[in-house]
């Protein structure tokens, strides 16, 4: 490439002034000596970074937790946020169906494939629905992250993610609770900001959420595989048709600002 630029110069046939050849060669020195500076900066950094992600491997990496009720809601909510962010060290806590012989193994495959840890309790999930004790739905949770510091926490929404499931409302609660009362150590909280206008419309992330991430098309496709292929719920069922392309969250990040909510 040099020579080829110096047989340009000194052919003539062009019209360049020697005050513009002398221009164009002080460009030229420069973008060469730029050029290996980048490749130097590039290897250097390149090493330093293999470095300290090694160093990092678990000690160092942001450390998220996400506390919700069924297996699938991790996904379904906050599956394209996981993917995005391989940066954090992600554990995944369910509170429901661990007797549920065919929804448990999905579950530790999909959390397998969002490259996550996690656990899932028996609290009840029939189809009656009776209201947990929130004593209940609180130990649970205690069990697994009391004692750990997180730097972010993320969980149902306030009001569910639809009309209506008792189970994500309980969830949101206690986890909320325990946040505001400092029994969960997280710098920050997100709650799942969906909704479905009184099932008017499949839900879909809140416009006025703060935190809102839009899919790039692989993660949501990698997150549709998870709800279609792992989970097994077809095409037309209304988790594959509501996976959300856009995830949003609404956010706090002391405790005195949940408690002004
Ligand atoms: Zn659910």
């Amino acid at each position: 490439m040099y020579l080829l630029f110096q047989y340009k110069l000194n052919t003539g046939d062009t019209l360049i002034s020697k005050k513009h050849n002398e221009i164009f060669l002080f460009c030229l020195i420069h973008s060469i000596h730029g050029f290996y500076q980048f490749l130097f900066v590039y290897f250097i950094q390149g090493i330093h970074y293999k470095k300290t992600s090694v160093k990092k491997k678990g000690e160092n990496l942001y450390r998220a937790c996400v506390i919700v009720a069924h297996p699938d809601d991790e996904t379904l909510w906050a599956g394209g946020t996981i993917i995005m962010h391989p940066e954090c060290l992600w554990e995944i806590y369910t509170l429901c169906r661990a007797s549920d012989l065919d929804r448990t193994p999905k579950y530790f495959k999909a959390l397998s494939v969002l490259n996550a840890s996690g656990e899932i309790a028996d609290l009840d999930d029939g189809s009656a629905q009776e209201p947990l004790p929130e004593i209940e739905v609180q130990n649970q949770v205690l069990e697994w992250v009391e004692g750990h510091h997180y730097d972010l926490l993320i969980s149902h929404g306030p009001n569910g993610e639809y009309t209506q499931h008792r189970r994500h409302e309980e969830t949101s609660r206690a986890v909320k609770t325990l946040w505001e009362n400092g029994r969960i150590d997280a710098t920050e909280l997100w709650l799942f900001a969906y909704g479905d206008g009184g099932r008017a419309y499949l839900p879909r992330a809140e416009a006025n959420a703060p935190v809102q991430f839009k899919l790039p098309i692989y993660v949501w496709e990698k997150k549709y595989y998870i709800i279609n292929e792992i989970y097994g719920f077809n095409q037309e069922s209304w988790e594959a048709r509501t996976t959300p392309k856009v995830e949003a969250f609404w956010s706090f990040n002391t405790r005195n600002e949940m408690s002004n909510e």
